[in-house]
């Protein structure tokens, strides 16, 4: 029996044709490629820069830091997250909370957001820098809405776009930045395309995208006009804030490259597959997210929640039967670590009943339909 997980990439053979061409050229990292790659992303998702790096995480941190978030800043962001989306702000000195999930599309509450702004302000307590949404399982949130209020408190917008490349909100494509000041994109395994390990930070803010790769690269510069002395000579470079090394290589690039263009052929894919879980659970006592007409999810996760049974003894169970599932996520909040720094799950009705009761089930490119009937009936065993 084939062992079936809940992600991984798919590689062609001409994904491996065009890695193997980067390591014969003559710079496999700081090169061209790399250019290249950031701008075909451009080309792609339609905002003015790009900054590549080594992992989303990364790119969240530079991010956060070209924003201004350090010390005495206040990053709020969603429960229902990957750890790396606050972890990155409190690794910048800033302060983090969280706001609890809508209970339809598990994505951030516009709705408890505006509540805890208007509290804020009432009370005189601080007011977020920047606010990170994420568009969980590649379902974009009410990125207008969020930007409405963004006019409002006076904050940033960033966009953890880790499950959202190829996913559109109103026409427009995630990642143009159309509604926030820059989004992130993963390209780990089991995200919508692959370069092993890599990220990459979209933005039409000319200053905030130098930002970023001075700081990927040490705080160095070797830009002319930006340097505060009087250049030497080629060789001349100058360390202007405190970076370290989160470079991406040509031969991740040209992987990313080959993959970003079959993006449109994975979205398709992922979708075509979603719909047919969706047709496969009509009976069955299971949900799935709610996608607005306004709105195309790239289903980077087929989230279900089981509204009648155990989840932890249906992951078990599924498992036997050599069909592994994964639970996204753990709300950050709930971490031991995060319980530390005072956070309660309590706090967040929502995502305490998400949490009890949501898996992900198998949907990756190269799942055909009969693996999904196999997932199906196994899930329908169980009821
Ligand atoms: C995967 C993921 C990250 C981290 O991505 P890496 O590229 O592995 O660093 C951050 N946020 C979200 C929402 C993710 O899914």
């Amino acid at each position: 029996m084939k062992e079936i997980p809940y992600g991984r990439q798919s590689i062609s053979e001409s994904d491996i044709r065009a890695v193997s061409e980067a390591l014969r050229a003559t710079r496999i990292t700081q090169g061209p490629i790399v250019d290249n790659f950031e701008k075909a992303i451009c080309d792609y998702v339609g905002s003015r820069f790009a900054v590549a790096c080594n992992s989303a995480t990364s790119g969240l941190y530079i991010a956060y830091r070209a924003m201004g978030i350090g010390e005495g800043s206040l990053v709020w962001t969603v429960t229902n997250t990957f750890v790396a989306t606050s972890n990155a702000a409190l690794l910048c000195g800033a302060d983090v909370d969280f706001i609890d999930i809508n209970a339809e599309t598990w994505n951030i509450s516009v709705e408890k957001l505006e509540s805890k702004l208007r509290e804020h302000e009432k009370r005189g307590l601080q007011l977020p820098d920047v606010v990170t949404v994420v568009h969980f399982a590649g379902l974009p949130c009410d990125l207008a809405q969020i930007w409405t209020l963004s006019q409002t408190y006076g904050f940033s917008v960033l966009e953890d776009a880790s499950h959202a490349l190829g996913a559109t909100y109103k026409n427009s494509k995630i990642g143009d930045c159309k509604f926030s000041h820059a989004a992130v994109f993963s390209f780990h395994p089991v995200k919508m395309i692959t370069t092993g390990e890599g990220g990459m930070v979209t933005t039409n803010d000319e200053e905030l995208a130098r930002k970023c790769e001075e700081l990927r690269s040490h705080g160095v510069t070797r830009e002319p006009d930006k340097l505060r002395n009087p250049p030497r000579g080629d060789w001349y470079f100058e360390q202007q804030d405190l970076g370290i090394n989160l470079r991406i290589t040509d031969i991740q690039c040209a992987l990313g490259l080959s993959q970003l263009a079959r993006i449109d052929q994975f979205v398709a894919r992922r979708r075509s597959l979603a719909k047919y879980y969706i047709s496969l659970m009509s009976d069955l006592p299971y949900t799935h997210q709610l996608e607005d007409a306004d709105r195309i999810s790239s289903y980077h996760l087929f989230a279900i929640r089981t509204n009648k049974h155990n989840r932890d003894e249906l992951i078990t169970e599924l498992k036997k039967h050599g069909i592994s599932c994964s639970v996204h996520y753990i709300p950050v909040p709930f971490h031991p670590f995060y319980r530390e720094l005072g956070f309660n799950p309590s706090s967040y009705p929502e995502s305490e009943r998400y949490f009890e009761t949501a898996l992900s089930i198998p949907l990756f490119v190269d799942l055909d339909e009969l693996e999904q009937e196999r997932v199906i009936s196994h899930l329908s065993e169980f009821c």
